[in-house]
This record gives C-alpha cells, sequence and structure tokens, in this order.
C-alpha cells in the first residue's frame, strides 16, 4: 500500500503541539465588548482590536438595520461589474476627507487592501523595501507583486537607508512599506524619517494604518495625521476591522494611484463587494469620529493608566506606545499558561507565539479598549498581578 500522502500533517500538527505553538482557538459567544462570553464563561476582555468599542454600538447596529431594509444582505457582484452601491462611494468619499487624502478604495478586509494595493504597482523588475517586523498581509501582498523584496532591521531608518543606497540602482522601481503602529509591539513606525529618505531615492511610499486608524492622529485619523505627513505618504491602507468596530479595508492616498487601483486591483475584480450594512456601520463610524474625540480621548486615558499600572507592577511591556500593550514573557509556553490562567481569573487574554511574533518572543497581548471602566482595568490588573507571582514573571 502507497504511504499515507497526508501524514506530513499529523507530524506537523504533533510538532506545533511539542513547541506549544498548535493555537487553540476560542468561541465567542455575545457581542463584543469589555466583557464577553467565551467558552461559555463571561470574562473581562483584553484580546479585541475594538478599540472605541464602536463593534456594538447602538448607533452602527441601527445604521446597518437601516441598510438591510433599503438594499437587503447580499452584494450580489463584485464592485466592477454590478456590485458598487450608492453608499460604498459616500463612504470612500468620507473616508477620504477624514483621512485628508485626494481619494480612497473601499474593499472586503485589511488583508485583502494589501493584496490589492501592492502587485498593480510593483512586478518582478522592482524592488520594495519592508521593515523585518510588517505584518504577513504586507509580506504576502509583496510576495503576490514578484517584486524583490529587501528587509531592513524594525523601525531603523538608517538601515532602511542603507539597503536602498546598496540595492535601488539594479531594479527599475522602488517602493518603502511599513507598518504605520505594529501590531505585536505597539511601536511606531519612523515615518518621518523613511518619507524623507523614500523622497531622497525615489521611492514610492506605503504605509498599514490598521492599528493607527481611530488611535493615533487627531481624533484617530491615522498614523500619517500623527506625524503631519499630509499629501506626503503615496498610500495608506487600513481596516475597518479594528477602531471601525465593522470590516472591510481601504486604500486611501493620491488619487492617480487610488483610481489606477480600480483598474488594476484583483481583490476590487474578483470578489465580491462589501454588504450595505456593514458600509453603513462604517459611515457612522465616521460620523462618531467626525463629531467627538471623546472615545479616542477615553481609550488613550485607559491606556495611559493601564500601562503604567502594569509597569509599576514589574512586568516588561515592551516599547509600545500605543494601546497595543505586549506584556514580554520568553517562551510560547509560558504564555500559553499565563492566558489560561487569566481565563480561570475569569480574564480573556490570549497568547501569541511563533508565527505571529517571532520564536522565543511568546507574550500575552493586551488589548485596551474605550469600552473598558475604570473597574475593569482594575479587575484586570488585579489579575495579572496575582498570575504573574504564581508563575514567577514578576
Ligand atoms: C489586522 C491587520 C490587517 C488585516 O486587517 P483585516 O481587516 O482584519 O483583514 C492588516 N495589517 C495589519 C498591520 C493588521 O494589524
Amino acid at each position: 500500500m502507497a504511504e499515507d500522502k497526508l501524514a506530513f500533517i499529523d507530524q506537523d500538527v504533533a510538532s506545533l503541539k511539542e513547541q506549544g505553538l498548535f493555537i487553540n482557538i476560542r468561541t465567542i459567544q455575545s457581542a463584543q465588548g469589555s466583557w464577553v462570553t467565551v467558552d461559555g464563561k463571561r470574562v473581562l476582555n483584553f484580546c479585541a482590536n475594538n478599540y472605541l468599542g464602536l463593534a456594538n454600538d447602538p448607533r452602527m447596529k441601527e445604521a446597518a438595520r437601516r441598510a438591510i431594509d433599503q438594499y437587503g444582505v447580499g452584494p450580489a457582484a463584485v464592485r466592477s461589474i454590478a456590485g458598487t452601491i450608492s453608499l460604498h462611494l459616500e463612504f470612500e468619499r468620507r473616508i477620504a476627507a477624514f483621512k485628508g487624502v485626494e481619494d480612497a478604495l473601499y474593499v472586503q478586509s485589511g488583508f485583502c487592501a494589501n493584496q490589492a494595493a501592492i502587485p498593480p504597482l510593483m512586478g518582478k523588475e522592482d524592488v520594495i523595501f519592508s521593515d523585518r517586523l510588517n505584518h504577513a498581509s504586507i509580506i504576502d501582498g509583496c510576495r503576490l507583486s514578484g517584486a524583490k523584496i529587501l528587509v531592513y532591521e524594525h523601525c531603523d531608518a538608517a538601515d532602511a537607508e542603507r539597503v536602498i543606497k546598496e540595492n535601488l540602482p539594479n531594479f527599475r522601481r522602488g517602493m518603502l512599506i511599513t507598518d504605520g503602529v505594529f501590531s505585536m509591539d505597539g511601536d511606531l513606525a519612523p515615518l518621518d524619517k523613511l518619507y524623507e529618505i523614500a523622497e531622497r531615492y525615489g521611492l514610492i511610499t506605503m504605509v498599514d494604518d490598521a492599528h493607527g486608524e481611530g488611535v493615533v492622529g487627531k481624533g484617530g485619523r491615522g498614523i500619517v495625521d500623527h506625524f503631519g505627513l499630509h499629501g506626503k505618504f503615496d498610500i495608506e491602507m487600513g481596516t475597518l476591522s479594528k477602531a471601525f468596530g465593522v470590516v472591510g479595508g481601504v486604500i486611501a492616498g493620491k488619487h492617480k494611484i487610488v483610481d489606477y487601483l480600480r483598474q488594476k486591483a484583483r481583490p476590487f475584480l474578483f470578489s465580491s463587494a462589501v454588504t450595505a450594512a456593514d458600509t453603513a456601520a462604517c459611515l457612522t463610524a465616521i460620523d462618531i469620529l467626525e463629531s467627538s474625540t471623546e472615545l479616542v480621548d477615553r481609550l488613550w486615558e485607559n491606556t495611559r493608566y493601564f500601562k503604567s499600572e502594569l509597569k509599576k507592577l514589574g512586568f516588561d511591556i515592551g516599547n509600545s506606545v500605543t494601546p497595543i500593550t505586549p506584556l514580554m514573557l520568553g517562551e510560547a509556553p509560558l504564555a500559553k499558561e499565563f492566558s489560561r490562567k487569566m481565563f480561570d481569573s475569569g480574564v480573556f487574554a490570549m497568547a501569541l507565539g511563533f508565527p505571529t511574533v517571532p520564536k522565543g518572543k511568546a507574550r500575552i497581548r493586551v488589548m485596551i479598549s474605550a469600552s473598558h471602566s475604570k473597574d475593569d482595568l482594575d479587575q484586570g490588573l488585579a489579575a495579572f498581578a496575582k498570575v504573574g507571582r504564581e508563575l514567577k514573571v514578576i
């Protein structure tokens, strides 16, 4: 008999389990909020990217319901054939105005946005300069383009310049691409310095603002706003699934580029549009963000308080300057044990290991939200302190 052709899967799964890298997926049985029901248990939520608490906001839900009444539930087509509805165009206008850019293209997710934006602009004769810790969706978008990918050290503008200077002459065109807020560490790319270098070498510039939108910049206008680089970065891609609390992706920037992507971007041309309900909710998120900075301000107040208390307790929280708070633990099994004990104490805080973060850099990633009350934060801190002591981390 022939050998089992799927035996490699058993071997790989066994190896993942042995290294503590096998992912156990928990099930959410309630709406997202500072408290969620997970695997039948009501727990305090420190995992979600629901920065502003919009995922279950009554105004957002009402907008989605109204859109369903008017447009129904399914898009029934890709946007370029029969799937573009007036809400999509309204959203593109509104998000471009919110971010202070010329134009924006609305796609199905942030992951899609990176697949959509990079391949039309870069090809086999080109080179992409990429931060070592860039998000997987950036890496895959770069790979899909066929361009040569050259990595520079994390957030190191001098290293980026060295790699650019040495290699750019061998290629037709170059692009520099970076996360704005790094999703696992919560640090910021030195966007001003990177822009200056990219400009000097004539590179196309692109930043992934997934964790910046609704979080950094004036009233949550994102990483480019934070650095005052309006009109300078060629492309800002983002997601509507994090601070915006819905789902979808956006490619914002210069009209010439965004409009070109309407002709070329394959996820736009070959995958169905975002639903009317999602789009209407996203429009309401913009209304909320434009009407007041209250939620963004509360998010930052909560962040400052929680992080300073964690530091006082003696935890290593890395280099984060945003609400993303990594609790650095080292090896994956310890991080998993920590997470399990937190869950037993009524706190949902997931462990992240390789390949989400580099080997030996496993952590609990604590996500702060505007929806956390002071009591929630204090209850969370007490649990972190208890488990931290039990496991001799602090
Ligand atoms: C979450 C994330 C994405 C993907 O966004 P989705 O809308 O969830 O597909 C892309 N880039 C970064 C940096 C992210 O953190």
